[in-house]
């Protein structure tokens, strides 16, 4: 079974399996044609929105309940340890997520829905070579950068989605075209792009994608030096509420380093990766995503929330739980936002990127577990 963190035997299986394309063929082609009382109070004046859950034993989660919550994004759930990260690099990762979360908040409060402001923030991380969305993305086996990206509007349930895209700079504004002006929800590769092209959308060679960090992330995991993905936390995605109370999800990757040719996540994959339903959650999960879409996790979380009138973290909690039936430790993480503006962040890696905004203007970030 996939893991997020493999055995090295993997790593050189995959290596002896696959032909690396040269790197000079790579910029060539122009894109082919019951909730609990507590999560409904109202924060307290003044006093502490957040509510850490502690690790026990038998339970390796970290569930962190935050009140009054508009806005909130992922980068990614993985190995994260402070000794493996400079200060310096731990400062730009802040930074930037500090940027997305203030983007999607000030969509918000300057009347924007729910799915602008999902879409503004997921392009500023997409923008950014640190995540492993769009400019950032990991390299398939074949040495190539194959996207995928959701979004949902919790509305009208109306979603678009793209797997496999190689030509598109922000898949997640791909997502959104399609989900706006089509009748499709999810397209992949070239019949996506071309109906980018058809859009008016710009499209990127291969080489855009190029950095020196990804491609020795590849070498790693060809050669078996590393894990399967092991430092390719980068997932990005992001969860709002806008003021007509209407949710919104979107979730943007590069996959997983070393994936096969074709392959897909669960991001691009609704009720998987990425799901919005009014009244009930908006949510976006990152991990191995064949256990995420075998429990179908973030339409998992509504249909508790939905069905069972459970809160919003203990459903997701309950969620990643399942993952981890299947595919052991360190599977992922979920964060995930109900209509009473509660937001949940689920994960059982050593970190998460992550940050919200609440409704009265704050912003906080954090990347490790026991933050
Ligand atoms: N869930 C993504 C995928 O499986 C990867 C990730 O979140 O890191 O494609």
């Amino acid at each position: 079974m996939f893991r997020r963190t493999s055995t090295l035997a993997r790593g050189a299986l995959l290596a002896a399996a696959v032909v690396i394309t040269p790197i000079t063929a790579l910029g060539a082609a122009a894109a082919p044609q019951e909730g609990t009382a507590a999560d409904r109070a109202p924060a307290a004046a003044g006093g502490s929105r957040t509510v850490q859950d502690p690790k026990e034993s038998g339970d390796p989660n970290t569930s962190e309940r935050v009140r009054d919550v508009v806005f909130a994004i992922h980068g990614g759930a993985g190995t994260l340890r402070r000794e493996d990260m400079t200060p310096e690099l731990e400062r730009e990762y802040r930074a930037k997520l500090t940027e997305a979360v203030r983007t999607g908040q000030r969509a918000l409060a300057d009347g924007e829905s729910g799915v602008a402001a999902v879409e503004a923030a997921i392009n500023v991380l997409e923008d950014s070579p640190l995540f492993n969305a769009g400019k950032g993305a990991v390299f398939t086996t074949d040495a190539e950068n194959e996207l995928d990206a959701a979004i949902m509007d919790g509305a009208t349930l109306d979603t678009g989605a793209v797997t496999g895209v190689t030509h598109i700079r922000n898949p997640i504004s791909l997502a959104r075209e399609m989900m706006e002006n089509s009748r499709h929800v999810l397209m992949s590769g070239e019949g996506a792009e071309r109906f980018a092209q058809h859009r008016g959308m710009d499209l990127v060679t291969q080489d855009y994608f190029f950095t020196e960090r990804r491609w020795e992330s590849l070498m790693a995991a060809k050669g078996g030096e590393s894990d399967f993905d092991f430092g390719e936390t980068g997932t990005v995605g992001a969860v709002g509420i806008d003021g007509n109370g209407d949710l919104a999800a979107g979730t943007s990757t590069g996959g997983l380093t070393n994936k096969p040719v074709g392959r897909i996540g669960d991001s691009p994959i609704v009720g998987a990766g990425t799901y919005a339903k009014n009244g009930n959650i908006a949510a976006s999960a990152t991990g191995t995503g064949e256990l995420f879409i075998r429990e179908a996790v973030t339409h998992t979380i509504s249909a508790q929330v939905e069905y069972l009138g459970r809160s919003v973290s203990k459903a997701a909690g309950a969620a990643i739980d399942r993952t981890e039936v299947l595919g052991g430790d360190d599977t992922g993480g979920v964060i995930a936002l109900d209509s009473r503006k509660n937001l949940a962040f689920t994960f059982n890696t050593s970190g998460m990127y992550r940050g919200y905004a609440t409704a009265d203007g704050e912003i906080v970030v954090k990347i490790f577990a026991d933050e």
